[in-house]
């Protein structure tokens, strides 16, 4: 037997092509520019979520992710959901109804936890640093010595908003002494900064597929702790789209997720994971993030702006810049994209006075080269 798809409304995708074909090159804070690989083997024709097929991948996938995030002790959970479904689920499963967390904020993704952890019938307990700030290990342990009812802390492991990398192997250490549960935003961090769960302590670290995985956005992966099922059994009215023991079940029993997942961005996650591996495993891939990221640093450094990140937290994937006075973080982006590079607006209170050029996904270094020299070109113009 023979499979064949020929298009026969070809002129139907043609149309819808027009709207959504590429048109620049990808600076972005998600979602990013995608391998080609990881898009073609997107494209392939559908299949049942419960055919022994799908479930192989899902098996496959979680056993790369295990390794990837060294995450021996934990379980592997994918969301069929951004990644904020897991601040929701981190909350509902393992926070009781009225309980305290603490919510350290550097930016804005510190605040939506807040948000979220509110919106649930939970309260909020804020620990705030001026953007641009990372959190430090002793202002952590002054916090939880002045709140000790809380029930966990989040951090934000790569706030994107500033570029900042929390110092996240100290803080858990705090977190540790004070006996709580420590759940991580690693939205735009998973994949293009370390993450050792077992050996941080780690109880919950989420990301979304759409950031430094280089996947199209609708997958969120997790790495949870024993202790987190131990309390979410336990916990009534926990919900049933982000139950997580339901999750787990399903894992065990090999059966993939208890809703229908976005198939293609799992196929397209572990694609990634095998490109990881081909170009020489977990250092070789985070050491290019590096990379790209002092490129970036060093380029803007030369042109005379600034960075928003306090020296020695920068984040490896994502750069705030912060725009002589007089100019406006906008006009640079805007200015940007005439000529074909899409960076990232400022984002929350900095909006104004930063852009942001993200260096997740698929780029070439020559690419991050072209963009620096549109960018000094730019630069000078509007000093001009
Ligand atoms: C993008 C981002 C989010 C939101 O992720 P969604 O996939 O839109 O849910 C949360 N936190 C951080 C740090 C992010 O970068």
């Amino acid at each position: 037997m023979e499979l064949r798809f020929d298009m026969q409304y070809e002129d139907a995708y043609r149309e819808v092509y027009e709207m959504v074909k590429p048109r620049y090159k990808l600076f972005t804070a998600g979602p990013v520019a995608c391998f080609p690989e990881v898009l073609a083997i997107m494209s392939v024709q559908m299949f049942s979520h419960r055919s022994a097929e799908a479930k192989a991948v899902h098996v496959d996938t979680l056993e790369r992710l295990k390794k990837f995030l060294e995450a021996d002790s934990g379980e592997i959970i994918l969301f069929p959901s951004s990644g904020t479904g897991f601040m929701e689920s981190a909350v509902r499963n393992a926070v009781p109804r009225g309980g305290k967390v603490l919510v350290t904020i550097i930016g804005a993704f510190g605040k939506r936890f807040a948000d979220v952890v509110e919106a649930n019938g939970r309260k909020a307990v804020i620990f705030e640093k001026e953007p641009g700030q990372a959190v430090k290990p002793e202002e952590l342990d002054e916090a939880l010595r002045k709140n000790p009812d809380v029930h966990a802390v989040t951090i934000t492991y790569n706030e994107t908003s500033t570029g900042v990398l929390n110092p996240l192997p100290e803080l858990a250490k705090v977190v540790h002494e004070h006996d709580k549960l420590l759940f991580v935003d690693a939205v735009s961090a998973m994949g293009g900064a370390d993450i050792k769960f077992d050996e941080w302590g780690i109880d919950l670290v989420f990301a979304s597929s759409q950031k430094a995985f280089g996947v199209p956005p609708g997958l969120a992966v997790a790495a949870v702790s024993e202790r987190v099922f131990e309390i979410a059994e336990k916990m009534p009215e926990r919900g049933w789209y982000f139950d997580l023991p339901l999750y787990r079940k399903f894992n065990e029993k090999k059966k993939g997720t208890p809703s229908t997942p976005p198939l293609p961005q799992i196929f397209g996650l572990n694609v990634v994971l095998r490109i990881i591996e081909k170009m020489g495993g977990k250092e070789a891939w985070l050491d290019m993030y590096r990379k790209r990221s002092e490129i970036i640093r060093e380029g803007v450094k030369e042109m005379g702006l600034g960075i928003l990140a306090e020296p020695g937290y920068e984040s490896p994937t994502i750069t705030a810049v912060v725009v002589p006075e007089g100019m406006k973080g906008i006009d640079v982006y805007n200015a940007m994209r005439e000529r074909g590079f899409e960076l990232a607006k400022g984002y929350g209170s900095v909006a104004e006075k930063t852009f942001r050029i993200g260096n997740m996904g698929y780029m070439t270094f020559d690419d991050i080269r072209e963009m620096l020299d549109n960018l000094r070109e730019v630069i000078e113009k509007l000093k001009a």
